[in-house]
């Protein structure tokens, strides 16, 4: 018999992160079917988002049809336009060596945001959609599962790992996921959700901000 004592098996414990509108400063998203698609079909599918008349799936399937762009341009577009939250990269070192899992997961595309997660130099878990940018429009290949138990939507909920979960997210697509967290930091549109939920949260600014709380 050896005295040795059990490795205690600890929980995960993970923060997750939205990317449009939270690890960047402006929803990247928006802005390309805004500027690289058609406003119109943007205004009409948002309105019907808003109303809860289209599912988000739906919403941002649409708005990329009308865009033609090759990928490779909207991806220099995407890094010149990308401006990170400060203290992103040194938030997730840290976080990191403080022993968090650090995930993003985001309605938007891998191949516009692994372009940016590596101009940042960090490495993260992405769970993303992914997009076939056809010359005759953009095909979105939606990666979540459908049909969320608790939403209806396909829905980021059922991506959040085991353990302890911190999420932080500014918008619609975060709703569920936030309410299914431990801890979350919320901005703008979930922020407001969140009040109306009755749901507790702590505001999200920057990641300083978020460094001091969680890992410092
Ligand atoms: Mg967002
Ligand atoms: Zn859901």
């Amino acid at each position: 018999m050896s005295d040795a004592i059990e490795p205690k098996q600890e929980q995960p414990r993970s923060v997750v992160l939205d990317f449009d509108g939270t690890v960047t400063e402006s929803d990247l998203l928006d802005r390309i079917a805004l500027e690289f698609g058609d406003p119109a079909v943007y205004q009409e599918v948002e309105d019907g988002l808003h109303e809860g008349r289209l599912p988000l799936r739906e919403v941002i399937v649409r708005e990329f049809v009308p865009v033609t762009a090759p990928l490779e341009e909207v991806v220099d577009w995407v890094l010149d336009e990308a401006q990170v939250r400060a203290g992103f990269a040194g938030f997730v070192r840290g976080a990191q060596t403080a022993g968090w899992d650090v995930h993003v997961v985001s309605s938007g595309f891998e191949e516009l945001i692994e372009p940016v997660l590596e101009r940042e130099g960090v490495e993260v878990e992405l769970h993303a959609n992914r997009v076939d940018a056809r010359a005759h429009g953009w095909r979105v290949e939606w990666r979540y599962p459908d049909d969320c138990e608790e939403c209806g939507e396909s829905c980021k909920r059922s991506l959040l790992p085991a353990g302890e979960v911190v999420y932080v997210g500014d918008g619609y697509s975060d709703r569920c996921a936030a309410l299914a967290s431990d801890r979350v930091f919320a901005t703008a549109g979930l922020a407001l959700y969140l009040t109306e939920q009755g749901k507790p949260f702590e505001p999200f600014t920057d990641f300083h901000a978020l460094s001091e709380t969680l890992v410092a």
